[in-house]
């Protein structure tokens, strides 16, 4: 078949988003089911890479396609490009992924002096002719000949500032007549030539523009953030234009179908009369809600409402609008899946349910698991807040508690997290050039702007606190500093806390905590176990975590690192003292002073975790990391161990090694120190005996780490069994436990089946297993990743997605030998990649038996489970 570049509306389908673009095969959509879209065409995405590909030139057959396309343009509104009744488009980016502001768009594009004119005798408007002429001048400067925005800005600040006035609508048609002569002059001064006249050269400089804008770094950096990655490029939408600046009768807006920040159902956005698109998403004037429509003209509103019903109903999912109100009649210029908050989200899909729109398994599917994240993170301490001094108020444009200093600009909110500080970004309104700071940032507060401006589409985006529209505080980026209504002054590095949910801005540091969990989220909670196949249980050293952990519905411990107990005050000196004597007694002296301290800690694990199993790691980290580094802690120690200074100063070098990593750690400490696995199977089967006896249901599983040869296991395996079984007897209770071990070494995945005669279970530890695959240090190799990730050397950071290829070819491995020997095996992960979705995916497709990860993230692997389940069910 013909390659065909250029689709009119109608020629495509909303399934065509890779070729067309979201916003493309979306006009075409809307226009086949009959919404009131001003007609036009889209370049296709092919056209972009063929662009690239051809040193930035397109094949004849493109420009051949684009003038037919044109020509149907104008034959459909019976109008001339560049003609006496003019016909002006816009052209717009619409990439297959929304990107939202990063890339480039002109409006009003077919205005010269010659067409103003005509429009002015046909439209009999002159103001509303010279405000477009100013507004294409302005974008076509800024976006296509590279002229600064702020040499427009500042003209046109003269020029009000001349008539004394604020708002650019009170400037009449002599005033903008000037306004455009000015920015004519502007361009000649800054660019060395004329304005360009001829309509189709200012369309093509335009397509251009958009294409190229694909690779400006703010999209870039937005693709990299948002890991989009495989698409080809944008394409470029050209639109015939209606204007919302026509006067009183016209207007422009966004809006949703449902509130995307509480998810509530009921329309939401904001419009402007009097304007054109741009004004509103800028964040320049303050726009009116939505009701307000309903009010100020029942008729549109009622149409506006009817189109809005119609195409949630044709998507089954909340959309995002752009319209226009030309003279009374509306519009619409784009519809897309709106971004939502996770609160929203989860509403949202339930709500749907409930209205028979969807079913429970596209409502599971429909959430974004990393988004959840939002949810389970904290919020402000009511009572605390109760207390706190509220400085102002604005809109609340994305939930959640933030608090850190203020600062004013994105690179000083990236320089200051990296220097480990929390940051609110203050700014008078974003731009797409401050993304990175707002990623970096705890939470973002403008002072203009509203529900839908940039930086509140952006941070609801990322999950991120954001208060808009703060019109209380007035912010000199110059001095760093804001000054609110109520005469306080906040200086950079001075505490602010923001409360996204209500808006609320407060002087200095307020306590945030645990978040409530809607009922909305429990019953979709309920829907994801209730499909999925894999078990979901948590890392966790503390009954603390544990329990929070269980709130998030945990179904045991995965893993326990018994190390992390060994750090408090009062034990870290009886490890040292462990370590460091030269006999077996002295060592035993010591651990005998830890066990009673262990068996306390399983002993709360297990009764948190009542009836759930508790896998508990034997002592698994080099030594050195347990070593007193400070002068004053070594004299204490050999006060207390009654070893003189130097002695002790001597073991402690002699116990340094090169490679600690690949040194004596895991189960290397437990086979050269045999009574280490002894205390610690004595304080877990004691705390197991003892909890039973209380009436709890342990049900202990010791995990020997980093086993690469059999007999290391068999040697452990035989101490453990010994030592329980002893204990059991003696104490003529019964006690159900598991002897396994964590999957770590290359050399345990090849010889799984041979650590399967034993072993009751594997549990994948995919952080060392990833750096023995590929040999990169796990402490180091972040500064090689970044490069490498930049570089497409690497798609993924292997230490947060399993490396399905290499790593995940020995887990694979691992479970297909282990079950040979062990049909009934249970197979876990519990390396960081355990609570990630696509690893997750992996899992579910290989086998596994459960993930683990940390608290937080367990509600996460209990929606990515089931994601994975309904994704790969034939
Ligand atoms: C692992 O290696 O993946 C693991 C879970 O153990 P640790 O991170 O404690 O080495
Ligand atoms: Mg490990």
């Amino acid at each position: 078949m013909e390659n065909k570049y250029v689709y009119f509306f109608g020629e495509g389908k909303r399934d065509m988003k890779a070729l067309l673009g979201g916003k493309g095969a979306n006009l075409s959509e809307m226009t086949n089911i009959g919404i009131p879209v001003p007609p036009g065409f889209t370049i296709s995405t092919q056209v972009c890479d063929v662009y690239y590909k051809n040193n930035k030139t397109y094949p004849e057959e493109v420009k051949k396609e684009v003038d037919e396309n044109l020509k149907k343009l104008e034959e459909k509104m019976g109008k001339t490009f560049g003609g006496e009744d003019p016909l002006l488009v816009s052209v717009r980016s619409g990439a297959a992924i929304s990107m939202p502001g990063m890339m480039d768009t002109v409006l009003n594009l077919g205005l010269n002096d010659n067409s103003v004119q005509g429009l002015i005798n046909k439209t009999g408007n002159k103001r509303f002719v010279m405000d477009s002429y100013r507004r294409f001048l302005n974008m076509f400067g800024d976006v296509v000949l590279g002229v600064k925005h702020s040499s427009f800005e500042n003209a046109l600040q003269n020029i009000k500032d001349q008539k004394g006035v604020q708002q650019d609508t009170e400037l009449d048609e002599n005033d903008l007549e000037k306004v455009v002569e000015k920015y004519k002059l502007i361009i000649k001064e800054e660019t060395g030539k004329d304005f360009p006249q001829d309509p189709k050269d200012q369309l093509w400089k335009a397509i251009d523009a958009v294409f190229s804008s694909w690779n400006n770094d703010r999209a870039i950096t937005y693709r990299r953030l948002n890991e989009i990655t495989g698409l080809i490029g944008t394409a470029v939408n050209v639109q015939a234009m209606v204007f919302g600046n026509m006067g009183d009768t016209s207007g422009t807006g966004v809006a949703f179908t449902r509130n995307p920040a509480t998810g509530e159902n009921k329309l939401y956005g904001e419009y402007l009369m009097n304007a054109q698109g741009e004004d509103v998403v800028a964040g320049i004037r303050t726009p009116k809600t939505i009701s307000d429509l309903e009010t100020q003209n029942p008729e549109i509103y009622a149409q506006f409402k009817e189109v809005m019903e119609k195409l949630e109903n044709h998507y089954r999912d909340m959309q995002d609008v752009e319209f226009t109100i030309q003279e009374g009649t509306l519009y619409f210029l784009q519809t897309r899946t709106g971004k939502r908050t996770a609160k929203a989200a989860v509403k949202i899909a339930v709500d749907m349910v409930d209205e028979k729109l969807i079913n429970e398994e596209e409502a599971v599917m429909r959430i974004d698991p990393k988004q959840l994240d939002q949810l389970l993170h904290k919020q402000l301490d009511e009572v605390a807040k109760n207390d706190a001094d509220e400085i102002a108020k604005g809109l609340p444009a994305s939930p959640g508690g933030a608090v850190g200093i203020a600062v004013f600009s994105a690179e000083e909110a990236r320089e200051k997290t990296q220097q480990g500080e929390k940051v609110i970004l203050v700014r008078k309104e974003t731009s797409p050039e401050d993304i990175e700071g707002m990623d970096a940032a705890q939470g973002i507060l403008t002072s203009t702007g509203g529900m839908t401006s940039h930086a509140a589409v952006v941070a609801r985006g990322m999950g991120k606190c954001c208060i808009a529209g703060c019109s209380d505080i007035s912010v000199d980026e110059k001095t760093k500093q804001f000054t609110t209504k109520t005469g306080v002054l906040i200086k950079e590095g001075d505490f602010i806390t923001l409360d996204g949910n209500t808006g609320q801005v407060f002087k200095d540091k307020i306590r945030v905590v645990d978040p409530e969990l809607s009922e909305d989220f429990e019953k979709l909670m309920r829907w994801a176990d209730n499909i999925r196949k894999l078990g979901v249980r948590t890392n966790a050293d503390t009954p603390q975590d544990s329990e929070m952990a269980r709130k998030f519905g945990a179904e045991g411990i995965g893993l326990c690192r018994t190390e992390h107990m060994f750090f408090d005050e009062e034990r870290i000196k009886a490890v040292r003292e462990m370590i460091l004597s030269e006999s077996k007694e002295g060592r035993e002296k010591a651990l005998q002073k830890i066990r009673p301290m262990q068996e306390g800690d399983f002993y709360s694990l297990f009764k948190v975790m009542n009836g759930l199993p508790v896998t508990i790691r034997l002592l698994d980290p080099p030594l050195h990391e347990f070593l007193p580094k400070e002068e004053k802690d070594i004299e204490e120690l050999s006060k207390e161990m009654n070893v003189e200074k130097k002695r002790l100063q001597d073991l402690i070098s002699e116990l340094h090694e090169f490679n600690p990593m690949l040194g004596h750690r895991g189960c290397r400490l437990a086979i050269t120190y045999p009574e280490i696995a002894l205390m610690q199977t004595q304080a877990i089967i004691g705390a197991a005996l003892k909890s039973r006896k209380d009436g709890i249901d342990s049900k202990p599983e010791i995990m020997v780490p980093l086993i690469g040869e059999i007999k290391e296991f068999e040697y452990l395996h035989k101490l453990i069994k010994e030592t329980a079984d002893k204990m059991i007897l003696e104490s003529g209770q019964e006690l159900i436990y598991k002897i396994g071990t964590m999957i770590e070494i290359p050399r345990a995945c090849l010889t799984a089946d041979e650590i399967a005669k034993d072993a009751e279970f594997f549990s994948f530890g995919t952080n060392d297993l990833t750096q023995m695959t590929y040999g990169y240090s796990r402490d180091d190799a972040g500064r090689f990743i970044k490069d490498y990730k930049e570089k497409g050397i690497l798609e993924k950071d292997p230490f947060e997605t399993v490396d399905q290829k290499g790593v995940g070819k020995l887990i694979k491995m691992t479970c297909d030998l282990g079950r040979k020997t062990r049909p009934d095996i249970k197979i876990g992960i519990c390396g960081e990649q355990g609570g990630e979705p696509e690893s997750i995916d992996f899992c579910h497709r290989t086998g596994l038996t459960y993930v683990s990860c940390s608290p937080y993230r367990v509600p996460i692997a209990r929606l990515a489970a089931a994601q994975a389940e309904i994704r790969n069910r034939q």
